[in-house]
C-alpha cells in the first residue's frame, strides 16, 4: 500500500508512526505524526468542554471537518448524544462523560471551554451549580492548560455587559450587572471566569483567548431551553401564540451558529490576542420584529400572548465587532432571514420525526426508572440536581450513555 488508508494522513493506523509526544524546549507540548510517506503532519488535539451542546456540537463538527482530533467532554446536562451522534464514527472524535467541576488530566493542544448551561431557564435551574461550572470549571480548565502548555479559549458572553448603558457594546465597556439578581449566577460567573483567564495569563503566561459571544441561534437548539428563537419557532410550528415578554420592544442581535463557530476558530488560531473579543451579529432587532420574521417565514399568522418581562432582562444588546473585524478579519455572513430558514427547517424536521417528543419521553422514562425529582428532564446529570425541588421544572436533557470514563 502506497498511501496511509486515512487520506488525510492524520490517523493512528499501522501505516503512520503515531505521536511523538513530549514537552519541548519552550515548555510547550510538541506533537507530530509521521506518515510512512515521510510527510510530516502537524497534529492538533483539541478538547471541547460542553461539546455536546448546541454551539459545542457545531464546533466539534467543524473541527472534525478541518481534520483536527477532537475530545468532546460533557456531562449531558443540557447537551445530548444526539447532537454529536454523527461524529461518533470518526476515529478523530472521542466522547467523554465528565463534569468540569472535577479536575481531569488530558493531553491536548487547545481547549475550548464551553461547558455551562446557557439559557436563562437552564442556568437558573441550579444557580449554585452554574457558578461552580463557571468558576471551578474554568479554574480546572486553566490548570490543565497551564500544566500541558495548551492554548485555552473561554466562551464568555455578552451577559458580562448586563443591562448595558453603552450601546453598541465595545469590549472596553465594563457593564451594568446586578450581582444579586436571578441572572447573576451566569453573568457574574462568566465575569469571574474572565478574571481567572486574565490572571492565569498575567501570572503564569497561559495562552488565553476570551470570546464574548452574543445571542446565537441555529439548528440543534434545544426546543425547551426557553430562548426566544427556539420558543417562537416551536410555538409557530405548533400553531400556538408566541410568548412575548414585556412590550417586545427590547432588542437583541442574533448570530447564526456557523458564523459564530468561524469566529471562535479564527480567534483560537490567531496569535497573541489575549484581550476579550466580541463575537456576534451587529444587526439589531426588536423581539417583536423577530416574532414577525418567524411568523412570516412560516407563512403563519402572528398571534401573541403577552407575558411579564423577566427580572433584569436587558433592554438592548448589539455588539461592536470592530475588534474582531480588525484582528480576525471576521464578519458574520448569514442574514437573520436566511439563518432562521435553516433553523426552522431543522425544527420542522425534528418535529415531523417526533424526535422532540420522543426525546422528552425518553427523559421522562429515565426519570421514572431512576426516581428523579426532575420528571420533566432537567437536573439529571450529576451535580445538577436541584437544591430546591418545589419549583416548576421546565428544561429537557438527553440520556447520554457513558462512552468512556475519564478522570
Ligand atoms: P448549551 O447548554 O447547549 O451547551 C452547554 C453544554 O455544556 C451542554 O452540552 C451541557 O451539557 C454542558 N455542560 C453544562 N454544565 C457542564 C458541566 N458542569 N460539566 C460538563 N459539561 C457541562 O449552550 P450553548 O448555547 O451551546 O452555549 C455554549 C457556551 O457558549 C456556554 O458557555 C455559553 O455560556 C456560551 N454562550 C452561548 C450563547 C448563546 O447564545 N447560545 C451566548 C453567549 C455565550
Ligand atoms: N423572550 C420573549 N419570549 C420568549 C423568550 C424570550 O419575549 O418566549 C425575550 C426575553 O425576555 C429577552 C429576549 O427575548 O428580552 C431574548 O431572550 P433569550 O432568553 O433568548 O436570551 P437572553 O435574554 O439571554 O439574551
Amino acid at each position: 500500500m502506497e498511501r496511509c488508508p486515512d487520506q488525510e494522513q492524520r490517523c493512528k493506523c499501522p501505516w503512520c508512526l503515531t505521536l511523538s509526544s513530549g514537552i519541548g524546549a519552550a515548555g510547550k507540548r510538541e506533537r507530530q505524526s509521521l506518515c510512512l510517506l515521510n510527510e510530516e503532519v502537524a497534529l492538533v488535539q483539541i478538547l471541547v468542554t460542553g461539546g455536546a451542546g448546541f454551539i459545542g456540537s457545531h464546533l466539534c463538527e467543524r473541527l472534525i471537518d478541518d481534520g483536527e482530533e477532537v475530545i468532546c467532554l460533557d456531562n449531558f446536562f443540557t447537551g445530548s448524544r444526539e447532537n454529536i451522534a454523527h461524529l461518533l464514527d470518526s476515529n478523530r472524535f472521542e466522547l467523554l462523560r465528565h463534569d468540569v467541576v472535577e479536575p481531569i488530566r488530558l493531553e491536548v493542544d487547545q481547549i475550548y471551554n464551553l461547558a455551562c448551561p446557557a439559557s436563562p431557564i437552564h442556568y437558573q435551574f441550579n444557580p449554585v451549580k452554574t457558578v461552580e461550572a463557571n468558576v471551578v470549571g474554568t479554574l480546572n480548565a486553566l490548570r490543565l492548560a497551564q500544566q500541558i502548555g495548551a492554548r485555552i479559549l473561554q466562551a464568555s458572553t455578552s451577559e458580562v455587559y448586563g443591562d448595558p448603558t453603552v450601546h453598541p457594546q465595545t469590549e472596553s465597556y465594563r457593564g451594568n450587572v446586578n450581582p444579586i439578581g436571578p441572572r447573576a449566577c451566569y453573568d457574574e460567573g462568566k465575569r469571574v471566569a474572565e478574571t481567572l483567564m486574565m490572571d492565569y495569563h498575567r501570572q503564569d503566561g497561559v495562552d488565553i483567548r476570551i470570546a464574548r459571544i452574543f445571542n446565537t441561534y441555529g439548528p440543534r437548539m434545544d426546543e425547551a431551553d426557553g430562548r426566544v428563537v427556539s420558543n417562537f419557532i416551536v410555538q409557530t410550528l405548533r400553531g400556538q401564540p408566541l410568548t412575548l415578554y414585556g412590550s417586545g420592544e427590547q432588542t437583541r442581535s442574533f448570530c447564526y451558529v456557523n458564523d459564530l463557530v468561524e469566529g471562535l476558530i479564527r480567534l483560537m488560531r490567531t496569535e497573541g490576542i489575549h484581550e476579550p473579543v466580541n463575537l456576534g451579529n451587529p444587526h439589531e432587532f426588536t423581539i417583536r420584529a423577530l416574532a414577525d420574521e418567524i411568523a412570516g417565514i412560516c407563512d403563519s399568522p402572528r398571534r401573541v400572548r403577552y407575558c411579564p418581562l423577566p427580572q433584569d432582562d436587558p433592554t438592548q444588546r448589539r455588539p461592536d465587532i470592530s475588534r474582531a473585524q480588525l484582528l480576525l478579519g471576521w464578519t458574520p455572513r448569514v442574514e437573520l432571514h436566511e439563518g432562521l430558514r435553516y433553523t426552522i427547517d431543522d425544527f420542522r424536521a425534528r418535529l415531523a420525526a417526533d424526535r422532540i417528543g420522543s426525546r422528552r419521553r425518553a427523559v421522562q422514562r429515565h426519570a421514572a426508572v431512576n426516581g428523579d425529582a426532575a420528571v420533566n428532564g432537567a437536573g439529571k446529570a450529576a451535580g445538577h440536581t436541584r437544591r430546591l425541588q418545589d419549583k416548576p421544572l421546565t428544561a429537557v436533557s438527553e440520556n447520554g450513555a457513558r462512552v468512556s470514563s475519564a478522570g
